[in-house]
């Protein structure tokens, strides 16, 4: 089928070219009709072999085909078998049927699979059909109607063939218009209607002027092209696709149509300016007639695209102010927003309100263990429970895993922290998102405005500090207050220097020691990590460990402190100190396949046994993503490290959960250490905790004591060890030494161990 349409279309167009040295008798005629009866054969077969869906335009263009053969038959058997020429004739009859065929099959083709009118495509075909229906009545219909000596019935079929025309080209115009692609089979449709106007054009023309009715039968080539033509679109396979649009149709003007309808109006001026240089009659009346409807379809065409401008700007102005994702308003609209507040009213008083910035705790980690699609999802349905949870205010994403919800009006600092708290309880429920359950904890700051700030950019600064103060207190709402650390260097920032400052070395670790409580002996050290940044100063892990596990440099950061504490453990060895290290962990490390390998390798690079090594997960971590998790984590415990917990008490695992994994150890965090004295509650969790452990055969560790009643408290619940201010802070590793010798010789007497107990004992 691929080349058969241009086979055909070469052969027949030789064929064509040929019948012009036959004489205007039977043989030239008969191969005429020949060629029409093999269009519609090819019509009919053709879109089926090409497999087109909707038949039906085709079907009715094989029938107007199939008509106009008819006429040629009957014309042929009247001009050449019986010697008549009578005009009008059965022949006529036969012409003039096909014509509305033709022009209802384009009409159904135009429409394609929409099925519906593109209203701009009807507007530009009647624009045209105005323009060249006042040519053919000037030209045709008006001088056959009052030509004198036709009967009424030739005055008739006189005037039909024009009107007729006209019809077809109108449809043409109109296909043209509503598709959107010009394929070949389209431009062969075309072609074959164009040869059929043109043809008819000088037909008719042949009734006065004599010098084309001596050569009317050069048009017997251009007759039988038009059949060619439409043969030879059905052929082409690209017929499938004339008329199967799906897409919405064009309402735009492309400079192709502008030029187009710049044309067709310009005949009306065009026309007089013809009349007027060869002193014809000026059609003056028949000109403004058309120019009429001329100017109410060209007013219809501009309000359409008028209409169509206001919407694609209401549309992109919406795009503008809407955060792609989740269908909330973005930062720009609530920044607007927030700015109408403030906008002082003929008193000089402003509105204000609160603004409360709302983080999704940990986000980074859910992102990668459970996938952007997941992260995604969560990111919208946290969007709808806040929109749910604030029905007086505004909710929009800010940006990554932030968002803002804005309570217009003046608001008290108590009110705005009770509705931030409202905010987190709303969070008590875990999301069902298909598949999984998750459960998400928020961070919000608080900002007020004009309390806080005069300026919406002001306000979100002053929110994005009060969140960040929020992420470290313990009920994860914090209020912006003044005093409160501003800012410091920018995430984006600090990651572009980082490779650069791990090879520079400004990159160190600090060793925080952890003592056993019974006996008061320092068992280890955990490797916290710190930058010497040149111009920010000492910056600490909050300040870029996040943004290093969004970015993927955690690998680098991670293996860095690794190879930076084992290296500090041997010099330790070589000293006649055996002091074990703990390092820390994200998320990316325990998807990384080849961390278990890269572990192995640093433990042999500085002979370091793997049981002096102790790795921290928090738990959060290894819950995201068991399978994967749990995999490395045995891998890594098969190689002799000890696996603990970090941060324990503020995820969401169950102690009976984390059994599964191969972990040793929990960590209990300090926000519930920290009141293990004052309050029965963390005291209760804690005390329950350990003893849990113990029986689960976990060791546990304090983290965060901060003075010698917590110790003792820990001491009493029989809790291994701890870790906290009130024993040492962390230190640079040529202190630790020192460190341990204060600390071994002060706190056996805080736990009650009279003597210190002698080195090695
Ligand atoms: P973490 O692992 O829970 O480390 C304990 C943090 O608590 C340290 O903060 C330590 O300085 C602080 N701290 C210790 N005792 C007390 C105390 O008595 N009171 C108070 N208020 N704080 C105490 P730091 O060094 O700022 O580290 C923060 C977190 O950054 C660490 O929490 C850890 O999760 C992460 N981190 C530190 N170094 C690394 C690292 O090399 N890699 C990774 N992935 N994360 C790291
Ligand atoms: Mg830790
Ligand atoms: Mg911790």
């Amino acid at each position: 089928m691929g080349s058969a349409w241009w086979r055909f279309l070469v052969a027949g167009a030789a064929l064509s070219a040929g019948i012009l040295v036959l004489p205007i008798a039977l043989p030239r005629n008969a191969l005429i009709v020949a060629t029409g009866v093999a269009a519609v054969a090819l019509m009919v077969l053709g879109v089926r072999a090409n497999g087109v869906r909707d038949r039906l335009p085709w079907y009715l263009l094989a029938a107007g085909v199939a008509c106009w053969s008819a006429g040629d038959a009957l014309w042929t058997l009247l001009a050449d078998v019986l010697g008549v020429e009578p005009f009008p004739s059965v022949a006529d009859a036969a012409y003039l049927v096909a014509y509305p065929l033709l022009a209802a099959g384009l009409h159904r083709l135009a429409r394609g699979r929409l099925r519906t009118a593109d209203r701009t495509a009807v507007l530009d075909s009647l624009i045209v059909a105005t323009a060249v229906g006042l040519v053919l009545w000037v030209a045709f219909i008006a001088p056959s109607w009052t030509d004198a000596e036709g009967s009424v019935l030739a005055r008739l079929v006189g005037v039909a063939y024009p009107v007729a025309d006209l019809a077809l080209v109108t449809q043409l115009v109109h296909l043209s218009a509503a598709q959107r692609s010009r394929t070949p089979a389209l431009r062969l449709v075309a072609g074959a209607f164009v040869v059929v106007f043109v043809a008819d054009m000088f037909f008719q023309a042949a009734a006065y002027i004599p010098a084309v009715e001596a050569r009317v039968a050069w048009l017997d080539p251009l007759w039988m092209g038009a059949y060619l033509l439409w043969g030879a679109a059905a052929l082409h396979p690209s017929v499938r696709e004339v008329g199967e649009s799906d897409l919405a149709p064009t309402e735009g003007l492309t400079p192709r149509r502008v030029t187009f309808l710049a044309l067709a109006v310009s005949v009306l001026p065009t026309l007089v300016l013809v009349e007027a240089t060869l002193g014809l009659r000026i059609h003056n009346m028949e000109v403004t007639f058309a120019s009429l409807p001329l100017i109410g379809l060209v007013v219809l065409r501009m309000l359409g695209l008028v209409r169509r401008m206001r919407e694609q700007s209401d549309r992109l102005a919406h795009l503008a102010d809407t955060d792609f994702l989740t269908g909330l308003e973005n930062t720009r609209r609530m920044t607007v927003r927030v700015d109408d507040l403030l906008v002082p009213a003929a008193d000089g008083s402003v509105r204000g309100g609160a603004l409360l910035l709302v983080a999704i705790e940990r986000f980074t980690e859910i992102n990668d263990t459970l996938g952007l699609r997941t992260g995604d999802l969560l990111l919208r349905a946290v969007g709808a429970r806040l929109v749910a949870a604030t029905p007086d205010g505004t909710v929009a994403r800010l940006g990554g895993e932030s968002f803002g919800v804005l309570l217009p009006g003046p608001t008290s600092s108590d009110h705005a922290t009770e509705r931030a708290a409202e905010i987190r309880a709303a969070f008590a429920e875990p999301f069902l998102l298909p598949e999984l359950t998750v459960t998400v904890d928020v961070a919000v700051g608080v900002a007020l405005a004009p309390a806080d700030a005069t300026t919406a950019s002001d306000l979100l600064q002053r929110a994005d500090v009060a969140l960040s103060a929020a992420r470290e207190s313990r009920d994860l709402v914090a209020r912006y207050a003044g005093q409160m650390r501003t800012g410091g260097p920018s995430a984006p920032q600090l990651m572009s220097e980082l490779v650069a400052a791990l090879h520079a070395d400004e990159v160190v670790v600090h060793y925080q020691p952890q003592v056993e409580l019974e006996t008061g002996r320092v068992v280890g050290v955990e490797a916290l990590v710190r930058w010497e940044h040149p111009v920010h100063g000492l910056l600490g892990p909050l300040a870029f460990v996040p943004a290093a596990e969004r970015t993927g440099l955690i690998r680098q950061l991670t293996l860095h402190v690794l190879d930076r504490s084992l290296a500090q453990a041997a010099r330790w060895r070589a000293s006649g100190r055996t002091i074990p290290v703990s390092v820390n962990l994200s998320v990316r490390n325990l998807l990384d396949p080849h961390f278990v390998d890269d572990v192995r390798d640093a433990l042999e690079r500085h002979r370091i046994p793997a049981t002096q090594l102790e790795l921290e997960i928090t738990e959060t971590m290894a819950m995201l993503d068991p399978h994967r998790s749990v995999e490395v984590l045995g891998a890594l415990d098969d190689l002799g490290v000890l696996l603990s917990v970090d941060d324990y008490g503020t995820g969401y695992s169950s102690l009976a959960y984390l059994q599964r994994l191969p972990v040793r150890r929990l960590k209990i965090d300090r926000s519930f250490v920290d009141g293990v004295v004052r309050d029965a509650a963390s005291a209760a969790i804690v005390r329950s905790t350990i003893e849990l452990a113990r029986h689960l055969g976990l060791t546990v560790v304090a983290e965060g004591v901060e003075d010698d009643a917590t110790l003792l408290a820990l001491l009493e619940m029989r809790c291994l060890a701890a870790q906290g201010y009130g024993l040492g802070r962390p230190v640079p590793a040529e202190r630790i030494p020192d460190m341990i010798d204060e600390i071994e010789a002060r706190v056996p007497e805080v736990v009650g161990l009279r003597v210190p107990l002698p080195r090695g004992a």
